[in-house]
Protein backbone atom coordinates (compact mmCIF):
# COMPACT_ATOMS: atom_id res chain seq x y z
CA UNK A 1 0.00 0.00 0.00
CA UNK A 2 0.94 3.36 -0.49
CA UNK A 3 1.73 5.74 2.06
CA UNK A 4 -2.44 7.59 2.91
CA UNK A 5 -0.58 10.95 2.17
CA UNK A 6 -0.25 9.87 -0.97
CA UNK A 7 -3.63 9.14 -1.07
CA UNK A 8 -5.45 11.10 0.00
CA UNK A 9 -7.08 14.32 -1.80
CA UNK A 10 -4.44 17.17 -1.50
CA UNK A 11 -6.80 19.42 -0.82
CA UNK A 12 -8.70 16.82 1.75
CA UNK A 13 -5.26 16.70 3.54
CA UNK A 14 -4.66 19.84 3.50
CA UNK A 15 -8.31 20.49 4.96
CA UNK A 16 -8.75 22.64 7.94
CA UNK A 17 -12.16 20.76 9.13
CA UNK A 18 -15.23 22.91 10.32
CA UNK A 19 -15.09 23.22 13.91
CA UNK A 20 -18.38 22.99 15.57
CA UNK A 21 -19.46 24.72 18.91
CA UNK A 22 -19.79 21.20 20.03
CA UNK A 23 -15.92 19.92 18.84
CA UNK A 24 -14.84 22.85 20.55
CA UNK A 25 -15.37 22.82 24.34
CA UNK A 26 -15.55 18.76 24.80
CA UNK A 27 -13.78 17.48 27.30
CA UNK A 28 -14.92 19.16 30.07
CA UNK A 29 -17.80 19.03 32.46
CA UNK A 30 -20.08 22.03 31.51
CA UNK A 31 -23.76 23.09 32.70
CA UNK A 32 -24.70 26.19 30.85
CA UNK A 33 -24.98 25.88 26.64
CA UNK A 34 -24.87 29.64 25.21
CA UNK A 35 -22.38 28.17 22.53
CA UNK A 36 -24.76 27.17 19.40
CA UNK A 37 -27.46 29.56 18.79
CA UNK A 38 -29.69 26.90 19.84
CA UNK A 39 -33.39 27.70 21.70
CA UNK A 40 -33.02 26.81 24.95
CA UNK A 41 -36.91 24.73 25.08
CA UNK A 42 -38.24 22.08 23.49
CA UNK A 43 -35.29 19.48 24.73
CA UNK A 44 -33.86 17.15 23.71
CA UNK A 45 -34.20 18.10 20.38
CA UNK A 46 -33.21 21.58 20.79
CA UNK A 47 -29.63 20.59 20.63
CA UNK A 48 -27.00 19.64 18.17
CA UNK A 49 -26.52 16.28 18.43
CA UNK A 50 -23.05 14.51 19.01
CA UNK A 51 -20.79 14.98 15.75
CA UNK A 52 -19.08 11.56 16.49
CA UNK A 53 -21.89 10.10 17.76
CA UNK A 54 -19.45 8.70 21.15
CA UNK A 55 -22.11 6.78 22.92
CA UNK A 56 -23.30 5.10 19.86
CA UNK A 57 -19.51 4.47 18.66
CA UNK A 58 -18.97 2.75 22.21
CA UNK A 59 -21.51 0.51 22.38
CA UNK A 60 -21.24 -0.33 18.43
CA UNK A 61 -17.34 -1.09 18.90
CA UNK A 62 -18.25 -3.67 22.16
CA UNK A 63 -20.86 -5.48 19.49
CA UNK A 64 -18.71 -5.38 16.52
CA UNK A 65 -15.57 -6.46 18.08
CA UNK A 66 -13.62 -2.89 16.90
CA UNK A 67 -12.53 0.17 18.55
CA UNK A 68 -14.40 3.63 18.58
CA UNK A 69 -11.95 5.08 16.24
CA UNK A 70 -12.38 2.64 13.60
CA UNK A 71 -15.99 3.17 13.48
CA UNK A 72 -17.40 6.04 11.11
CA UNK A 73 -20.65 6.56 11.33
CA UNK A 74 -22.81 8.45 7.89
CA UNK A 75 -26.29 8.79 6.65
CA UNK A 76 -26.63 5.14 5.02
CA UNK A 77 -23.41 3.21 4.09
CA UNK A 78 -24.59 5.66 0.37
CA UNK A 79 -22.27 8.96 2.77
CA UNK A 80 -19.75 6.50 3.32
CA UNK A 81 -19.72 5.17 -0.41
CA UNK A 82 -19.43 9.11 -1.57
CA UNK A 83 -17.24 10.02 1.00
CA UNK A 84 -14.39 7.53 -0.41
CA UNK A 85 -14.47 9.30 -3.90
CA UNK A 86 -14.30 12.82 -1.58
CA UNK A 87 -11.81 11.69 -0.16
CA UNK A 88 -9.55 9.74 -1.98
CA UNK A 89 -10.23 10.59 -5.83
CA UNK A 90 -9.18 13.52 -7.67
CA UNK A 91 -12.34 14.46 -10.20
CA UNK A 92 -11.88 14.11 -14.00
CA UNK A 93 -7.61 12.45 -12.95
CA UNK A 94 -8.19 9.05 -10.83
CA UNK A 95 -10.04 6.27 -11.32
CA UNK A 96 -11.83 3.67 -9.53
CA UNK A 97 -12.28 -0.77 -10.19
CA UNK A 98 -14.94 -2.37 -9.33
CA UNK A 99 -16.35 -6.12 -9.61
CA UNK A 100 -19.35 -5.99 -11.96
CA UNK A 101 -22.05 -6.29 -11.72
CA UNK A 102 -22.57 -4.93 -8.39
CA UNK A 103 -24.43 -2.44 -6.50
CA UNK A 104 -25.16 0.41 -8.62
CA UNK A 105 -24.13 3.24 -6.14
CA UNK A 106 -20.73 2.76 -6.75
CA UNK A 107 -20.79 4.11 -10.22
CA UNK A 108 -23.36 6.88 -9.46
CA UNK A 109 -21.59 8.11 -6.55
CA UNK A 110 -18.04 7.60 -8.99
CA UNK A 111 -20.52 9.49 -12.22
CA UNK A 112 -21.20 12.47 -9.13
CA UNK A 113 -17.24 13.19 -8.79
CA UNK A 114 -16.46 13.14 -12.10
CA UNK A 115 -14.41 9.84 -11.66
CA UNK A 116 -13.72 7.23 -14.39
CA UNK A 117 -15.20 4.12 -13.27
CA UNK A 118 -14.06 0.58 -14.27
CA UNK A 119 -16.13 -2.77 -13.97
CA UNK A 120 -14.42 -5.71 -14.36
CA UNK A 121 -16.63 -8.85 -15.23
CA UNK A 122 -17.39 -11.63 -12.73
CA UNK A 123 -16.74 -15.31 -14.03
CA UNK A 124 -19.76 -17.46 -14.60
CA UNK A 125 -19.85 -18.52 -10.96
CA UNK A 126 -20.34 -14.72 -10.38
CA UNK A 127 -16.95 -14.92 -8.91
CA UNK A 128 -13.81 -12.08 -9.12
CA UNK A 129 -10.25 -13.05 -10.50
CA UNK A 130 -7.75 -10.88 -8.19
CA UNK A 131 -5.71 -10.86 -11.29
CA UNK A 132 -8.26 -9.67 -13.66
CA UNK A 133 -8.81 -6.66 -10.59
CA UNK A 134 -5.49 -5.63 -10.71
CA UNK A 135 -4.64 -5.76 -14.79
CA UNK A 136 -7.41 -3.25 -14.76
CA UNK A 137 -5.49 -0.66 -12.14
CA UNK A 138 -3.07 1.79 -12.92
CA UNK A 139 -1.19 4.45 -11.14
CA UNK A 140 -4.43 6.83 -10.91
CA UNK A 141 -6.37 3.91 -9.62
CA UNK A 142 -7.23 5.16 -6.03
CA UNK A 143 -10.40 2.28 -4.88
CA UNK A 144 -11.16 -1.12 -5.50
CA UNK A 145 -14.40 -1.67 -5.12
CA UNK A 146 -15.46 -5.26 -3.63
CA UNK A 147 -19.25 -6.42 -2.47
CA UNK A 148 -19.64 -9.73 -0.78
CA UNK A 149 -22.00 -11.18 -0.43
CA UNK A 150 -22.28 -9.19 -3.74
CA UNK A 151 -25.92 -7.45 -4.75
CA UNK A 152 -27.56 -8.97 -7.05
CA UNK A 153 -26.00 -11.87 -7.40
CA UNK A 154 -26.13 -12.69 -3.56
CA UNK A 155 -23.32 -14.90 -3.27
CA UNK A 156 -19.81 -14.42 -1.67
CA UNK A 157 -16.50 -13.47 -3.43
CA UNK A 158 -13.68 -15.66 -2.81
CA UNK A 159 -11.90 -14.97 0.38
CA UNK A 160 -7.98 -15.88 -0.99
CA UNK A 161 -9.11 -13.50 -4.18
CA UNK A 162 -9.89 -10.48 -1.99
CA UNK A 163 -6.78 -11.08 0.45
CA UNK A 164 -4.55 -11.26 -3.05
CA UNK A 165 -6.63 -7.83 -4.04
CA UNK A 166 -6.07 -6.14 -0.63
CA UNK A 167 -2.24 -7.20 -0.57
CA UNK A 168 -1.20 -6.63 -3.98
CA UNK A 169 -3.63 -3.09 -4.74
CA UNK A 170 -1.32 0.42 -3.71
CA UNK A 171 -4.51 1.81 -2.98
CA UNK A 172 -7.81 1.58 -1.16
CA UNK A 173 -9.90 -1.66 -0.78
CA UNK A 174 -13.89 -1.07 0.02
CA UNK A 175 -14.91 -4.15 1.13
CA UNK A 176 -19.37 -3.71 1.14
CA UNK A 177 -20.58 -6.27 3.69
CA UNK A 178 -24.34 -5.07 3.82
CA UNK A 179 -25.56 -8.61 3.58
CA UNK A 180 -22.73 -9.93 6.24
CA UNK A 181 -25.50 -10.81 8.81
CA UNK A 182 -26.85 -13.25 6.62
CA UNK A 183 -23.50 -14.95 6.30
CA UNK A 184 -21.89 -17.48 8.88
CA UNK A 185 -18.26 -16.47 7.31
CA UNK A 186 -16.44 -14.30 9.19
CA UNK A 187 -16.25 -10.49 8.57
CA UNK A 188 -13.47 -8.60 7.46
CA UNK A 189 -13.25 -5.80 9.94
CA UNK A 190 -11.97 -8.73 11.89
CA UNK A 191 -9.26 -8.79 10.33
CA UNK A 192 -8.42 -4.85 9.88
CA UNK A 193 -5.19 -4.76 11.68
CA UNK A 194 -3.63 -6.71 8.40
CA UNK A 195 -4.94 -4.40 6.18
CA UNK A 196 -4.55 -1.08 6.36
CA UNK A 197 -6.10 -0.04 3.26
CA UNK A 198 -9.60 -1.97 3.96
CA UNK A 199 -12.18 0.01 4.48
CA UNK A 200 -15.29 -2.89 5.47
CA UNK A 201 -19.05 -1.26 5.30
CA UNK A 202 -22.27 -2.71 6.76
CA UNK A 203 -25.52 -1.34 7.62
CA UNK A 204 -28.58 -0.88 9.81
CA UNK A 205 -30.71 -0.77 6.61
CA UNK A 206 -30.25 -5.31 6.03
CA UNK A 207 -30.51 -7.80 8.51
CA UNK A 208 -30.77 -5.16 11.30
CA UNK A 209 -34.34 -3.97 9.71
CA UNK A 210 -33.86 0.07 9.92
CA UNK A 211 -33.40 1.17 6.35
CA UNK A 212 -35.38 4.43 7.67
CA UNK A 213 -33.10 5.70 10.37
CA UNK A 214 -30.54 5.80 7.87
CA UNK A 215 -27.53 4.75 9.16
CA UNK A 216 -24.38 3.13 7.77
CA UNK A 217 -20.82 1.71 8.97
CA UNK A 218 -17.59 1.97 7.68
CA UNK A 219 -14.83 0.02 9.56
CA UNK A 220 -10.57 1.26 9.47
CA UNK A 221 -8.19 2.25 10.22
CA UNK A 222 -8.31 5.50 13.11
CA UNK A 223 -6.26 7.13 10.05
CA UNK A 224 -8.86 6.59 7.75
CA UNK A 225 -11.29 7.14 9.73
CA UNK A 226 -10.32 10.36 11.04
CA UNK A 227 -9.96 11.78 6.89
CA UNK A 228 -13.36 10.63 6.80
CA UNK A 229 -14.74 12.87 9.84
CA UNK A 230 -12.51 15.57 8.19
CA UNK A 231 -14.82 15.66 5.14
CA UNK A 232 -18.33 14.73 6.70
CA UNK A 233 -20.94 16.99 7.26
CA UNK A 234 -20.64 18.13 11.04
CA UNK A 235 -23.75 16.40 12.13
CA UNK A 236 -24.46 13.71 9.46
CA UNK A 237 -25.92 11.51 12.13
CA UNK A 238 -29.04 12.99 13.69
CA UNK A 239 -30.42 12.64 17.40
CA UNK A 240 -33.19 10.44 16.07
CA UNK A 241 -31.55 8.15 14.39
CA UNK A 242 -28.42 7.62 17.16
CA UNK A 243 -31.12 6.88 19.97
CA UNK A 244 -33.17 4.29 17.88
CA UNK A 245 -29.79 2.92 16.91
CA UNK A 246 -28.73 2.49 21.02
CA UNK A 247 -32.27 0.47 21.21
CA UNK A 248 -31.86 -1.72 18.48
CA UNK A 249 -28.35 -2.24 19.99
CA UNK A 250 -30.03 -3.47 22.84
CA UNK A 251 -32.60 -6.14 21.16
CA UNK A 252 -29.76 -7.90 19.49
CA UNK A 253 -31.87 -11.13 19.73
CA UNK A 254 -34.73 -9.77 17.85
CA UNK A 255 -32.30 -9.57 15.24
CA UNK A 256 -30.69 -13.05 15.86
CA UNK A 257 -34.20 -14.37 15.18
CA UNK A 258 -35.30 -12.23 12.44
CA UNK A 259 -32.71 -13.70 10.94
CA UNK A 260 -33.40 -16.96 10.93
CA UNK A 261 -36.40 -16.79 10.16
CA UNK A 262 -35.38 -14.91 6.99
CA UNK A 263 -32.85 -18.00 5.84
CA UNK A 264 -35.48 -20.77 6.73
CA UNK A 265 -37.84 -18.80 4.53
CA UNK A 266 -35.30 -18.30 1.48
CA UNK A 267 -35.07 -22.15 1.23
CA UNK A 268 -38.51 -22.79 0.78
CA UNK A 269 -39.11 -19.65 -1.83
CA UNK A 270 -35.67 -20.95 -3.56
CA UNK A 271 -36.98 -24.61 -3.74
CA UNK A 272 -40.37 -23.36 -4.92
CA UNK A 273 -38.93 -21.35 -7.76
CA UNK A 274 -36.37 -24.13 -8.65
CA UNK A 275 -39.36 -26.12 -9.27
CA UNK A 276 -40.95 -23.61 -11.78
CA UNK A 277 -41.53 -24.82 -15.58
CA UNK A 278 -40.03 -21.70 -17.11
CA UNK A 279 -37.22 -21.48 -14.16
CA UNK A 280 -33.45 -21.99 -15.96
CA UNK A 281 -31.66 -21.33 -12.63
CA UNK A 282 -31.66 -20.47 -9.13
CA UNK A 283 -28.65 -19.23 -7.83
CA UNK A 284 -26.70 -19.79 -4.90
CA UNK A 285 -26.82 -17.17 -2.26
CA UNK A 286 -25.87 -15.47 1.35
CA UNK A 287 -28.09 -12.51 1.21
CA UNK A 288 -31.81 -12.32 2.33
CA UNK A 289 -32.59 -12.30 -1.63
CA UNK A 290 -31.60 -14.38 -4.54
CA UNK A 291 -31.20 -13.72 -7.84
CA UNK A 292 -33.06 -16.30 -10.63
CA UNK A 293 -32.84 -17.17 -14.44
CA UNK A 294 -36.30 -17.41 -16.36
CA UNK A 295 -37.45 -17.77 -19.28
CA UNK A 296 -38.85 -14.41 -20.37
CA UNK A 297 -37.75 -11.93 -17.43
CA UNK A 298 -39.57 -9.17 -18.26
CA UNK A 299 -43.12 -10.80 -19.18
CA UNK A 300 -42.74 -12.46 -15.30
CA UNK A 301 -41.76 -9.15 -13.65
CA UNK A 302 -44.48 -7.55 -15.76
CA UNK A 303 -47.04 -10.37 -14.45
CA UNK A 304 -45.88 -9.75 -10.98
CA UNK A 305 -47.00 -6.19 -11.05
CA UNK A 306 -49.87 -7.01 -12.51
CA UNK A 307 -50.52 -8.60 -9.03
CA UNK A 308 -49.05 -5.84 -6.84
CA UNK A 309 -46.00 -7.58 -6.21
CA UNK A 310 -42.56 -6.44 -7.18
CA UNK A 311 -39.02 -7.96 -7.64
CA UNK A 312 -36.35 -6.83 -8.77
CA UNK A 313 -35.56 -6.98 -13.23
CA UNK A 314 -31.98 -7.10 -13.32
CA UNK A 315 -32.38 -8.68 -17.04
CA UNK A 316 -30.36 -5.69 -18.24
CA UNK A 317 -27.33 -6.14 -15.69
CA UNK A 318 -24.10 -7.20 -17.13
CA UNK A 319 -24.40 -11.19 -16.79
CA UNK A 320 -27.54 -11.18 -15.75
CA UNK A 321 -29.90 -11.28 -18.62
CA UNK A 322 -33.41 -12.80 -17.98
CA UNK A 323 -32.98 -12.36 -14.20
CA UNK A 324 -35.13 -11.40 -11.23
CA UNK A 325 -33.57 -10.93 -7.91
CA UNK A 326 -36.01 -11.84 -5.03
CA UNK A 327 -35.68 -10.53 -1.49
CA UNK A 328 -37.16 -12.80 1.39
CA UNK A 329 -40.27 -11.13 2.77
CA UNK A 330 -42.48 -12.63 5.95
CA UNK A 331 -44.12 -16.14 5.77
CA UNK A 332 -47.23 -14.51 4.06
CA UNK A 333 -45.75 -12.24 1.32
CA UNK A 334 -43.07 -15.46 0.08
CA UNK A 335 -46.45 -17.72 -0.08
CA UNK A 336 -48.43 -14.59 -2.21
CA UNK A 337 -45.52 -14.98 -4.29
CA UNK A 338 -44.53 -18.76 -4.95
CA UNK A 339 -49.21 -18.59 -5.41
CA UNK A 340 -48.66 -16.01 -8.13
CA UNK A 341 -45.62 -17.53 -9.87
CA UNK A 342 -47.10 -21.07 -9.82
CA UNK A 343 -49.89 -19.34 -11.58
CA UNK A 344 -47.89 -17.72 -14.33
CA UNK A 345 -48.22 -18.73 -17.93
C1 LIG B 1 -28.69 -2.11 0.53
C2 LIG B 1 -27.23 -1.96 0.32
C3 LIG B 1 -26.51 -1.00 1.03
C4 LIG B 1 -27.20 -0.18 2.07
O1 LIG B 1 -27.13 1.14 1.88
P1 LIG B 1 -27.68 2.11 3.03
O2 LIG B 1 -27.38 3.45 2.46
O3 LIG B 1 -26.90 1.81 4.27
O4 LIG B 1 -29.14 1.85 3.20
C5 LIG B 1 -25.15 -0.91 0.84
N1 LIG B 1 -24.53 -1.72 -0.02
C6 LIG B 1 -25.18 -2.65 -0.71
C7 LIG B 1 -24.45 -3.57 -1.62
C8 LIG B 1 -26.55 -2.79 -0.57
O5 LIG B 1 -27.21 -3.73 -1.28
Amino acid sequence: MKNLEELVRPNILALEPYSSARNEYSGKEARVFLDANENPYNGPFNRYPDPLQTELKTRLAQVKGVSPEQIFLGNGSDEAIDLAYRCFTRPGIDNVVAIEPTYGMYRVCADINDVEYRPVNLDEHFQMSADKMLEACDEKTKIVWICSPNNPTGNHIGQEEIIKVLQQFHGIVVLDEAYADFSRRPSFRLALQHFPNLIVMQTFSKAWGCAAIRLGMAFASKEIVDIYNKVKYPYNVNLLTQQHAMRALDDMESIEQWINLLLEERSIVMRAVQALPYCQQVFPTDANFFLTRVDDAQRVYNYLVDQGIIVRNRTRVQLCHNCLRITIGTKEENSTLIGALRRFV
